[in-house]
């Protein structure tokens, strides 16, 4: 290819899982490599005076850059060429005009919603969210005058736009954060409705972010900004890193959306470094095969606990019922059900705890996405810091487990939870 970022071939267009190995980079500015090298720097040298100012002009946001003018390398808290590799190939899942990289999820979190909200404003957001933007969003911006405002996530939309508008009225709302499929319930929430009440909580000039976690479905298989979301977040940890040994985030959106985020990352220092980059560019290449492999699985397993006398529940997005309001959202936004899966056991925390402790193949360890399955208990683990009323109300119950399924073979899987099963 010509242009390194060239993704057409004979006017067609290319998949962005034939666009991961090659998208962005030119071998010929590292001596030919084949695989981008790890910029393992912290400044970078300017050719000349000249261009140092040019680039600190742009980068300050002084003027606006030229016809063919891009953003030069500065120092690596502002950007580094594994990160912008990165940050191209992830725009191209999602159809976004820009992305960004963080340390962390949380990270990507916390940034995004800092540069959006600001002291006295509200936070609309879904339940349950991860435990860490829970607390974020509930103890640590509360702390700085942000007001949250939940709804439950599940519920339709038009049962739950009354109760939000009065309950930001005559206030101004900075943020709408959703996240979907809920963790750990696999509950939905409707983008596209979420998208219309947003546009009604503000003015036309002033509208809030909608934000919506896609960590659980994305960067493959659901979509948010083609539903009217205006930044999609990823901790990057989870399939996107896919093998559980490295900690990462994303944001992809509007050009104009995440010039903000990035300007409050230079600040905040909250960007990854270069090796973290590129364990997620070698992570990228394989991310549709890991995915669909962990899927694939993962239907294996719903079905498998769906039957299973010892089984009182399973909650998996390929188990809904065709009849429901859930299903219709399922449908229209999501193209795969996903390799999490959570199910409620017999005899409560002690069922549950006697199932974990008895695997063998699964590791007993909280995360997910990674190339191994892993199994956890929400309620005593990632979700203990919500209070029993309001874990009840999500549908977090006490013998619930959580399951991220991995690359094994789907028998030697279904093994190991049918002998588990057998502890209960
Ligand atoms: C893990 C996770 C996060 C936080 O990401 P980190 O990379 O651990 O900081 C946020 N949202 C969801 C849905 C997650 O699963």
């Amino acid at each position: 290819m010509e242009d390194h970022k060239s993704r057409f071939i004979n006017g067609k267009e290319l998949r962005p899982e034939s666009l991961m190995m090659s998208y962005g980079y030119d071998p010929m500015l590292s001596e030919g490599a084949v695989k981008p090298p790890i910029f393992q720097t912290s400044t970078f040298v300017f050719k000349s005076a000249e261009e140092g100012k040019a680039f600190f002009e742009l980068a300050y946001g002084l003027r606006e850059p030229g016809p063919s003018e891009k953003p030069g390398l500065i120092y690596s808290r502002l950007n580094n060429p594994d990160l912008e590799l990165l940050e191209d190939r992830l725009t191209l899942w999602d159809g976004a005009e820009a992305s960004a990289v963080f340390q962390s999820g949380m990270a990507a979190i916390a940034t995004s919603l800092l540069a959006f909200v600001r002291p006295g404003d509200f936070i609309v957001h879904s339940e349950p969210l991860y435990g860490g933007s829970d607390h974020l969003i509930k103890h640590i911006l509360k702390e700085f005058g942000v007001i949250p405002v939940a709804f439950t996530a599940g519920l339709p939309v038009s049962d739950v736009v009354e109760s939000v508008r009065d309950r930001v009225a005559g206030g101004h709302v900075g943020a709408v954060l959703i996240e979907t499929p809920a963790n750990p319930t696999n509950a939905l929430v409707d983008i596209a409705g979420v998208a219309s009440m947003t546009r009604s909580l503000g003015r036309e000039d002033d509208r809030p972010v909608l934000m919506v976690d896609n960590t659980f479905l994305g960067p493959l298989w659901q979509h948010p900004l083609k539903h009217g979301a205006d930044l999609v977040l990823y901790s990057a940890t989870k399939f996107i890193g896919g093998h559980s040994d490295v900690i990462a985030g994303a944001c992809v959106g509007s050009a104009e959306i995440v010039a903000k985020v990035k300007n409050l990352r230079t600040f905040l220092g909250t960007m990854a470094g270069p090796w973290t980059g590129w364990l997620l560019l070698r992570s990228l290449e394989t991310l549709k095969m890991r995915m669909t492999a962990q899927m694939k699985n993962a239907r294996y397993v719903a079905d498998f606990l769906n039957d299973h006398p010892k089984v009182v529940s399973v909650r998996y997005l390929a188990l809904l019922d065709e009849a429901s309001q859930m299903f219709e959202v399922y449908r229209r936004q999501c193209a795969s059900p996903g390799s999490v899966v959570a199910f409620v056991v017999e005899g409560g925390e002690a069922g549950a705890f006697r199932f974990l402790n008895a695997l063998q193949l699964f590791k007993l360890a909280v995360s997910l996405g990674g190339t191994e399955s892993l199994a956890e208990h929400p309620a005593a683990m990632t979700h203990a810091d919500i209070p029993p009323a309001d874990r009840a109300r999500m549908g977090i119950e006490a013998g619930m487990v959580r399951l991220s399924i991995g690359v094994e073979h789907f028998a030697d899987i279904l093994a190991d939870l049918g002998q588990a099963l057998e502890a209960v």
